[in-house]
């Protein structure tokens, strides 16, 4: 059908476009390389245990039930999010151990009991963070911009100084706290989009904010239910869907998109073509013409990537939250070792979920789900994974055990390790980049490549290596915004 819209990629923000375009009368067709749709949020269930493999942590829940009702439907009747106490459970090598509280009284009790001085500082970082929210939520978020024009309004250059783009993360967390453990929680943030506190501007205050006043989710029955959420919600609007089906190249006609090639060689046509692959590596393999824009992209620095283990224990550790950080004791060294040296940390900080807390069937009873999580660099840097990932292995578990997961080595029945070569081939996610580019940079969201693809008409990008960037509330945004500039691109062609 030569007036569908074909979408490359059923992640994220492939969904959230094919839903809202749907929703609005148009005809799409998803393409998806892998057997399941969901993109990095996807599931590994193996001997009893179940892991969720990409995102843990749901933020902005309103842009999912904003997405739902586009498509005239309640998001009560397809999924449901619970909001986990504590957010977090953080611990130190000196044996700190704090709770981050969502519930205000309880989080001002915990930061009594480990630097009351700093409760007045609290209060004034959600000022400041939600003045940030204030302005960057029109000007970034909720209306992601596409090109330096769309963005220099009025009301920008009025937001502008709120925006606290030209100190770090960290320079502003310091001016808020005392604490070295309260910093370095506030901090952590700016590895929600893959980039280091101390190099990205301190706009990403914000982050901190949102998960404080609009509170930190889980999908209940874990986190890929929200994928089966949005594929029957896709396919009750008739979108198509063909799984296991990749695309090898975007077909032209002239200056514009008008199909796809698939790697079995079948020609599909289309009116316009929506990519929610990474654009880095789209450039590079799909859109031969373009090798001057991938070779661009290419050198621009990518946000980190992950060193992934899933761990079956056969046993359990009741100090263990759903969420849990153990930190390192040189936060900089760390952020140092990633994006200057390029190669993992030697004492890195260590994610720790545990989904079996608030969903028993995700592990046998008596036994624990692990999802372990270390911040890695992108491939391209100096790391030999095929050489490094069972010492490294070695070296995540050890710091778990001298950190209070006592002899667990012996407990593990079953295991399975991502290096980021993982992560890059199985979403074709280049250097294996979690994020898309990296926001070390008060200019990052500038490199972003466009909604709208330059040089070739009808081709857009969706998802988190456009804008807004990644993670999920703000891939789905990106759905948002891709359906809004079809919308206005056909009007346009219309009145042709
Ligand atoms: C380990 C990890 C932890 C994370 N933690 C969080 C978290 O706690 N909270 C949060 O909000 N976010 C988190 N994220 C980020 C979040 O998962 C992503 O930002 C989001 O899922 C990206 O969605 P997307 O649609 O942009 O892209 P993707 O999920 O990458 O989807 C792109 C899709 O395109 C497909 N594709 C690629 N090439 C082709 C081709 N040639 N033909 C057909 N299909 C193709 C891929 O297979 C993939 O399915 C995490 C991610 C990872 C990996």
């Amino acid at each position: 059908m030569k007036d569908q819209t074909i979408i490359v990629g059923a992640g994220l923000g492939g969904l959230a476009a094919a839903i809202r375009l749907a929703a609005a009368g148009h005809s799409v067709l998803l393409l998806e390389k892998n057997q399941r749709i969901g993109g990095k949020l996807n599931l590994v269930r193996e001997q009893g245990y179940t892991f969720d493999t990409g995102p843990s942590l749901l933020t902005m829940p309103w842009v999912i039930r904003d997405l739902f009702a586009a498509a005239g439907q309640r998001m009560e009747d397809y999924l449901h999010l619970d909001q986990i106490e504590p957010i977090c459970r953080y611990t130190w090598p000196d044996g700190t151990v704090f709770h981050a509280w969502q519930r205000l009284p309880q989080l001002i009790q915990e930061i009594e009991r480990i630097s009351p001085h700093d409760i007045h500082g609290l209060f004034r970082f959600l000022a400041y963070s939600a003045r940030i929210y204030a302005a960057v939520a029109d000007n970034f978020l909720l209306k992601p911009f596409d090109g330096i024009s769309e963005l220099l309004t009025p009301r920008l250059l009025r937001d502008g100084p709120q925006i606290d783009s030209l100190r770090s993360v960290d320079a502003a967390v310091r001016a808020y706290f005392r604490s070295p453990y309260l910093r370095q929680i506030f901090n952590r943030y700016a590895t929600y989009n893959g980039s280091s506190p101390y190099l990205s501007p301190a706009t990403f205050n914000v982050i901190a904010y949102i998960e404080f006043a609009e509170g930190g989710w889980y999908v209940r029955g874990g986190m890929y239910e929200l994928g089966r959420a949005l594929l029957r919600l896709a396919e009750e609007l008739g979108v198509q869907i063909r799984t296991s089906t990749t695309v090898a190249e975007v077909l032209r006609d002239r200056a514009a998109a008008c199909g796809v090639r698939l790697e079995c060689g079948e020609r599909i046509p289309a009116a316009r073509v929506i990519i929610n692959a990474d654009p880095r590596y789209a450039y590079a393999a799909l859109l031969p013409d373009h090798e001057r824009t991938a070779r661009r992209l290419a050198r621009l620095e990518p946000s980190c990537s992950g060193y992934v283990l899933f761990l079956g224990v056969n046993r359990t550790y009741p100090q263990l939250a759903h969420h849990n950080i153990f930190f390192s004791a040189d936060y900089p060294r760390e952020f140092q070792a990633i994006f200057q040296k390029g190669v993992p940390a030697v004492d890195p900080t260590v994610y720790v979920a545990t989904t079996c807390l608030s969903d028993p069937q995700h592990a046998p009873p008596g036994h624990m789900n692990l999802f372990i999580l270390v911040n890695a660099p992108a491939l391209g840097s100096r790391v030999n994974w095929s050489q490094e990932a069972v010492p490294y292995r070695d070296l995540v578990l050890a710091k778990l055990e001298r950190m209070g997961l006592d002899h667990l080595r012996q407990h593990i029945v079953y295991e399975q390790i991502w290096t980021p070569h993982d992560i890059q081939s199985r979403y074709n996610a280049a250097g294996g980049a979690i994020y898309g580019l990296s926001s070390n940079n008060p200019f990052s969201a500038f490199m972003r490549p466009p909604l709208r693809a330059h040089g070739l008409r009808d081709l857009y990008f969706v998802g988190g290596g456009t804008h807004p960037g990644g993670g999920i509330p703000l891939v789905l945004l990106s759905g948002k915004a891709i359906a809004e500039r079809v919308a206005a691109d056909s009007a346009k062609k219309s009145l042709h």
